[in-house]
């Protein structure tokens, strides 16, 4: 998977290509589908949602440029794995699920893995986790119409936001960049994710 679904389309940052070869991303999905956990596509996790496919995890995880000291807010915690990845490269992240069923399965993973620098919490990730605030890097794995107001306002100055923005079916994964008195966007491909549905994205 690593060589020939992420290092070959072009991820060179060793030490995200370190994490994708230490996370067992079996652990992450479904016993029924464990057969696939390795393959080039998204699969479901349960909920109605997936986790997405790792060459997709991996552009998300190298377009954050963590260097190990960075605090991560993450919403849509889903099936946990790109948590993990993001732990393996931060400091500290802290992960929001809207379905209770993922979110403790995640957590329970997450535990028998033995990451102490993870924190999950149930609720709508577009309101941001305000009593940890500000982050150092924002990454948000559902599809938004809009950039929600509140995780811009608790990212740091000169901290990034990373995020799929667009329709339902068809997004341009954006890296926000918070300058002073300002943010510049950077459109990097496009995309499809599972809606993010919350006061500041999608209605139920
Ligand atoms: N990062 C995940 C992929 C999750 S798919 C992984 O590595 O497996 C997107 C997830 O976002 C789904 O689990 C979905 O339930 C969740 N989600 C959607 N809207 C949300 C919101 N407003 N707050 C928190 N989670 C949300």
């Amino acid at each position: 998977m690593v060589d020939e679904q992420i290092a070959n389309r072009g991820i060179t940052d060793s030490r995200v290509l370190k994490a994708f070869l230490k996370v067992e991303r079996h652990r992450f999905i479904p016993q029924e589908l464990r057969n696939n956990a390795y393959a080039d596509y998204p699969l479901p996790i349960g909920e109605g949602q997936t986790i997405s496919q790792p060459y997709m995890v991996a552009l998300m995880t190298e377009s954050l440029k963590l260097t190990g000291r960075e605090k991560v807010l993450e919403i849509g915690t889903g099936s946990g794995y790109q948590a993990a990845i993001l732990a393996e490269l931060a400091k500290e992240v802290f992960s929001i699920e809207r379905f209770p069923g993922l979110a403790k399965n995640a957590g329970s993973i997450l535990r028998d893995l033995g990451y102490q620098n993870i924190k999950i919490r149930m609720g709508d990730g577009t309101l941001g986790w305000p009593e940890e605030a500000p982050f150092d890097r924002i990454i948000v794995t559902a599809a938004s119409p809009s950039v929600p107001t509140p995780l811009l306002e608790q990212l740091k100055e000169n901290g990034g936001l990373l995020l799929p923005l667009g329709e339902s079916f068809s997004q341009v994964l954006t890296l926000i960049e918070k300058k002073p008195g300002t943010a510049e966007s950077t459109p990097i491909c496009g995309c499809v994710f599972v809606p993010l549905v919350g006061k500041y994205g999608w209605r139920e």
